[in-house]
């Protein structure tokens, strides 16, 4: 890219999310250029563990939420059979499906309480005992007395996405070039340089600026011979087995600023709750464990569309970006052609704050 050539599309920041909107601009026909300081997918999508879950993510009064959720993870199977046609790369899309369980009489307790807030937004699905569990997934502790059973959530593998879709944009991704400032029309990048542009979309995650705010989160990666064949969700941990082996156990969320320590306490207790529900992770082997950014919002949802300064942004995608990549794109080129906000977007207009 020449300094001062025009585009049709500049996007600010290589994450899922602005890859994944540049990536689909592009299918449009639009002439894109997506602007990532560092390597792209290298903040939050790096962390993530993949997990597409809009109904066991849903927190109480979230029907917006679901509703989104549910229309992105039906976008998803052709989303990545489109993205594995285009560039030869698997993402590891796989429904898996989501087993909550209970470990004791007091977890039992909450489960039972998400169970209802689930069935209250429409979500099918079964309620077990702890034996039921158990036979579904033989590697869960004696200890787990119930779960819910969602088999229709699925996973992909951030990284994986985040490579296909770098591959898929080819020389429209340009890395180590910070935005530093995003007009209606125009960025400027950290050499002084600009980029007209048609529309600018800002796609900077937990650096986007008020009112995001970053919210840490950490995570281990372990390899081996998978605990269980279904994502296991307890009170306090998920795990996440891939069929490559790679096994995923997380999350924290903790609201420290900026701060990506990778802390000994964090680390033992999603070790600890992972044994509690599958004694099997303990043989196997530990690959690593890293700390990101997820951008939050002051509701948690995202922020999409057009602010007041005409500068799109898609951003605040919190605990599910990588969930709600498919269903962002959607609306962001809808706005690109002239349309509206998609109807299970307009509960989360950029504008809502302001
Ligand atoms: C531990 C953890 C586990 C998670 N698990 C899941 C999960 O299972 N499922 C799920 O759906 N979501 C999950 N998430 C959330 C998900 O990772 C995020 O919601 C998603 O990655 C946000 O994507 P993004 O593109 O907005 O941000 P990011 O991936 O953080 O990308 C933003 C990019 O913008 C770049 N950037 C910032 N400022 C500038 C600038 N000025 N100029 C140029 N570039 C800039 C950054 O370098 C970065 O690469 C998880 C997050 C964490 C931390």
């Amino acid at each position: 890219m020449v300094p001062g050539e025009r585009v049709d599309l500049a996007v600010a920041g290589g994450g899922v999310i602005g890859l994944a909107c540049a990536w689909r601009a592009r299918s449009d026909g639009l002439r894109v250029r997506l602007l990532e300081r560092g390597a792209p997918g290298g903040g939050a999508t790096h962390a993530a563990a993949g997990i597409l879950a809009p109904d066991t993510e849903s927190e109480p009064g979230a029907a917006a939420f679901a509703a989104l959720g549910r229309r992105s993870l039906e976008l998803w199977p052709e989303f990545a059979a489109e993205l594995e046609r285009e560039t030869g790369h698997d993402v590891g899309f796989a429904r898996s499906g989501t087993l909550v369980v209970a470990l004791d009489r007091d977890e039992a307790d909450v489960v039972a309480r998400e169970a209802e807030q689930w069935e209250r937004l429409g979500l099918s699905a079964t309620r077990l005992g702890g034996s039921e569990c158990r036979r579904l997934e033989p590697g869960l502790s004696t200890a787990c007395v119930g779960g819910v059973h969602v088999p229709h959530e699925a996973q992909v593998d951030p990284r994986r996405v985040a490579a296909a879709l770098v591959a898929a944009l080819g020389d429209d991704v340009r890395s180590g070039v910070e935005v530093v400032e995003a007009t209606a029309g125009a960025v400027t990048l950290a050499d002084g340089s600009r980029i007209e542009a048609e529309r600018v979309l800002l796609a900077t995650g937990a650096w986007s600026g008020a009112p995001v705010r970053p919210v840490k989160g950490q995570v281990v990666r372990l390899r081996g011979e998978p605990p269980c064949e279904r994502m296991i969700r307890s009170e306090h941990v998920y795990v996440v087995p891939r069929p490559s082996g790679e096994v995923v156990v997380g999350a924290t969320a903790e609201e420290r600023g900026f701060d990506t320590t990778v802390t000994a306490g964090a680390v033992h207790e999603l070790l600890r709750e992972a044994y509690r529900a599958l004694p099997e992770i303990a043989e196997l082997e530990f690959v690593e464990a890293i700390a990101s950014l997820r951008p939050g919002t002051p509701d948690n949802g995202p922020l999409l569309g057009e602010r007041a300064d005409g500068v799109l942004v898609a951003t605040g995608h919190y605990r599910n970006g990588i969930l709600l990549a498919p269903a962002t794109a959607e609306a962001i080129v809808s706005l690109l052609a002239g349309g509206a906000l998609p109807e299970a977007a307009e509960p989360f207009a950029a504008g809502r704050f302001a």
